[in-house]
């Protein structure tokens, strides 16, 4: 039998009505530890229970009395064992007093709980151990909650997977191993393509949804020892540190793969895609970077580099994947440069405007003019709107760099309409981030005062792109424009996602048929689609212009189909000023010639 600690021995259960008040009793102080809601213990001076009270098996299940006499490191977890007993032998040889430590403790039934230990020691005058006695709590709950906290502050709450910061520092690590192990380290960037029209269209929940769906799918397509965590929106990221170079396309195309499948999202099958960029970084530059101290720095150029071959992926087609190069850089440092000279050429007055004629088809006259801007660039000589506008667009450069082209197109006009006899309107491009610009009306209104252009001779041309982003912002500032007196013309028409009863609500004149349904009119399926637009136009009570008219076969084709409007090289290029003032109609003989081809 184990020696008793001196000053309390173990009493039998209580059991009968207790008195309460006066002073406290022997029986009072029983009952007190008997039903406290801790386990309150004893242990002889090698660790084995001498007593426990009933909460013991409350908590844990076990019978205290087959307990008493087995060690206390029976029931607590395997792998907290060592550390439990590192305290315990730390306390009794340090001649310390009391000790505290957490642990998992393992329930009769097989389960697991938190328990915080409060073991005070006892010691005889020689300082040797006479035992021990405490409490041990139950802090399960409050330990599930630490948990979930540091999950919250690590992990996306969307889709469960680890969070930025998360993967910041699991990048730190795969560096270091990278280093160590000299295997090459993979980081890829995925954003989906579009994901903005999901929702925009279906909506936040199904945009939700499908975010859901997407991180469940690429958890499933990672093999162990990639970590994939959602950086943001709809970027996902992913760290790999077994990848080759030469795996790296095999692995991408699984990951295309994986975002392609159709998914299902408030009723509707999807099918979305992804743009992908991935860097690379060789053991050599991991262990440069550990050895200097830089490996913050690497994991941020590592990630910038990624996402720039991510950006260059979906600038060239979506749906694709660029492996980061020295070739993606020099790209990036291009645009900078363009952005800022682009900047100044607004002010230096680099720019200009050539116009293309628009011709009616029945009688060869000239009905109109789309302007087109040109930048004469110092040293790159003139350039074409696809070398600057996709950078004027992402800059926020098209915003005054619009305001320029409506202004010098109305001085235009009006040249054109004194210089000229008859009259002819003026199609203006104008893009999604103009349109939706703030005081686009108001400026307009006093473009068309300043230059005394009638608003009825200006028309501009919209994009779809232009109109759904916000549809009902883009509705109202198209009501603005017509109530100013412009026509206005959906550009491109065909390549967009417009549905019939949202363009029946827009205030439009015309559709311009797009360049790729003209340029296919030879053949039936072309033929079918510019069918389909001239009926749609004519439901919808709307003008119709074909662009890129290259060939006399399609005049003839669009004008059997009711197309009374065209624009392209065949009918006349785009023009500077000069030139487009004395632009003749289309000659008699030509127009037989073309209508007999
Ligand atoms: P867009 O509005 O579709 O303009 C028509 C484009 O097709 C022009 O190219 C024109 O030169 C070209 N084109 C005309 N006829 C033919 C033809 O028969 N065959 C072929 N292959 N092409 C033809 P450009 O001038 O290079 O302009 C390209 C695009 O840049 C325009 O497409 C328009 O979206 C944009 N853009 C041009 N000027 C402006 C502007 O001032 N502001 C804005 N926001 N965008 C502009
Ligand atoms: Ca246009
Ligand atoms: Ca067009």
């Amino acid at each position: 039998m184990v020696q008793a600690i001196p000053w309390w021995t173990p009493m039998p259960h209580v059991r009968g009505p207790l008195k309460v008040g006066g002073r406290p009793t022997a029986d009072r102080y029983r009952w007190l530890v008997e039903s406290v809601q801790e386990v309150i213990f004893e242990a002889d001076p090698e660790g084995r229970w001498t007593y426990l009270n009933p909460a013991w098996h409350r908590i844990l299940g076990y019978d205290v009395d087959q307990c008493l006499g087995t060690p206390f490191l029976d029931y607590v977890h395997p792998e907290d064992r060592q550390a439990n007993l590192d305290i315990f032998v730390d306390t009794l040889t340090t001649g310390k007093e009391k000790c505290r430590f957490e642990a998992r403790y393992v329930t009769a039934d097989g389960g697991v709980r938190w328990m915080e230990i409060h073991a005070w020691i006892f010691r005889d005058a020689a300082g040797a151990s006479l035992g021990s006695t405490g409490t041990i709590t139950d802090v399960t709950e409050r330990h599930l909650a630490k948990l979930e906290l540091e999950r919250r502050a690590t992990h996306d709450s969307l889709t469960g997977l680890p969070n930025r910061a998360l993967l910041d520092q699991e990048l730190v690590a795969a560096i270091h191993r990278c280093a160590a192990g000299e295997r090459p380290l993979a980081l890829v960037f995925l954003d989906l393509d579009r994901f903005k029209l999901v929702n925009d269209s279906l909506g936040h929940d199904a945009g939700d949804e499908v975010l859901r769906a997407v991180a469940g799918r690429l958890q499933q397509a990672a093999q162990s020892g990639e970590v994939i965590g959602r950086f943001g929106g709809d970027e996902f990221v992913l760290i790999s540190d077994m990848l080759s170079p030469a795996a790296m396309r095999s692995f991408t195309h699984r990951l295309h793969s994986t975002v392609s499948a159709p998914i299902s999202v408030a009723g509707r099958e999807l099918g979305l895609s992804a743009s992908v960029g991935a860097s690379m970084l060789a053991a050599t530059a991991a262990a440069q970077a550990v050895s200097d101290g830089t490996v913050a720095e690497l994991a941020a150029t590592l990630l910038r580099d990624a996402d720039s071959a991510m950006y260059h992926a979906k600038e060239t087609g979506r749906d694709r994947t660029e492996i980061f190069s020295a070739d993606t850089r020099a790209r990036i440092v291009n645009k900078f440069d363009t952005e800022t000279e682009l900047r100044l050429a607004i002010i230096r007055g680099e720019l200009l405007l050539m116009y293309q004629p628009q011709i009616d088809l029945g009688t060869g006259a000239v009905v109109g003019f789309e302007a087109l801007v040109r930048w004469d660039h110092p040293q790159r000589g003139r350039l074409l709107p696809a070398d600057f506008m996709e950078v004027a667009e992402d800059s926020g450069l098209v915003v005054p760099l619009g305001r320029w082209v409506l202004a010098e197109a109305c001085r235009a006009s009006v040249v054109l309409e004194r210089t000229r006899n008859q009259s002819a309107r003026m199609a203006v491009n104008v893009s999604a981030r103009e349109m939706l610009s703030s005081g686009l009306v108001a400026d307009l209104a006093d473009i068309l005062a300043e230059t005394g252009a009638s608003p009825d001779r200006l028309c501009l041309e919209l994009t779809e792109s232009a109109l759904l982003p916000d549809a009902d912002a883009a509705a109202a500032i198209m009501t603005e424009l017509a109530d100013l007196g412009l026509q206005l013309s959906l550009d491109d028409f065909g390549t967009g996602f417009s549905s019939l009863t949202y363009l029946q609500r827009l205030p439009l004149r015309e559709l311009k048929i797009d360049r790729s349904f003209v340029s296919q009119i030879q053949q039936k399926d072309g033929l079918a689609m510019v069918a389909a637009v001239m009926s749609l136009a004519e439901a919808l009570g709307l003008e119709t212009v074909a662009e890129g008219v290259e060939d006399p076969y399609q005049v003839r084709a669009l004008t059997k189909l009711g197309c009374t409007t065209g624009q392209g090289f065949l009918l006349g290029h785009p023009a500077e000023l000069a030139d487009a003032v004395t632009a003749r109609p289309v000659l008699p003989s030509q127009r037989r010639a073309l209508s007999r081809v």
